[in-house]
């Protein structure tokens, strides 16, 4: 059967990993979390002194990129892949509000995006992926054979968000989990270079409503619609 590419972007916290995750493994392609990379490069700020008391050394950090390394290292016990920093697995790290707190100001870096979407695009090259973030399918994947874009209400972001921070353990309040997620989709979609906008290809889809079997069988419906169009 034909392996299409399914570019699934969105706002924060909008479960779009738990759909892109869950298209991967019924379909058996690849799942490819591209926030985790930008997550990733901003830990490395973070543990480098580039960011110190809200003050960005961004210059200094461009010119250490060439050291950040990342792969993807599949954990057979989750069923997906995990991020991997210079030899050292990150996943839980680049969870924190910390990293939420600065990762919009570094993927809004020109030199980071070309870095990070070079790695994405190669992920890609023999299709069959699932690939979730905020430019999947307008600037990594324009020829994506299906666009998914997910949105909610801010507050039901923001809850989402902060069951799972809690659920890890971590102490936060609603009120300052709300302001991040707000301020990031700002960011995010006003920065310059490849902002988060709807693909004019995308279909939108509003979960706010939605429980995770209904939009699995909504967005199911419409990988098959779109497998069947490539038969
Ligand atoms: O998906 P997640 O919330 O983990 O992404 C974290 C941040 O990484 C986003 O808020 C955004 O700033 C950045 N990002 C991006 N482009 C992507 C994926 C994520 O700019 N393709």
């Amino acid at each position: 059967m034909q392996k299409i590419i399914i570019a699934i972007d969105g706002y924060s916290s909008t479960g779009k990993s738990t759909i892109a995750k869950q298209l991967a493994q019924t379909l058996e392609y690849i799942y490819v979390d591209s926030g985790a990379m930008y997550r990733a490069v901003t830990l490395y700020a973070l543990q480098n002194g580039f960011i110190n008391d809200d003050e960005f050394q961004i210059d200094e950090f461009v010119h250490d990129l060439h050291k950040v390394h990342l792969k993807f290292e599949f954990n057979p016990d989750l069923g997906y892949s995990e991020i991997v920093l210079n030899g050292v697995n990150v996943e839980k790290e680049i969870r924190t509000l910390e990293v939420s707190n600065f990762v919009s100001q570094v993927s809004a870096i020109p030199e980071v995006r070309y870095q990070l979407v070079k790695i994405q695009r190669k992920l890609g090259e023999d299709r069959g992926v699932v690939m979730d973030g905020r430019d999947i399918g307008t600037v990594v994947f324009p020829d994506a054979e299906l666009k998914i874009f997910m949105n909610a209400s801010p507050e039901i972001k923001a809850k989402r968000r902060y069951d799972e921070l809690i659920a890890r353990g971590d102490e936060v309040n609603f009120e300052e989990v709300l302001r991040n997620v707000r301020e990031r989709d700002y960011i995010d979609s006003h920065r310059k270079d490849s902002p988060l906008i709807k693909a004019e290809d995308a279909i939108e889809i509003d979960n706010s409503d939605l429980t995770l079997e209904e939009q699995f069988d909504k967005i199911m419906g419409l990988v098959k619609m779109t497998l069947e169009d490539y038969e």
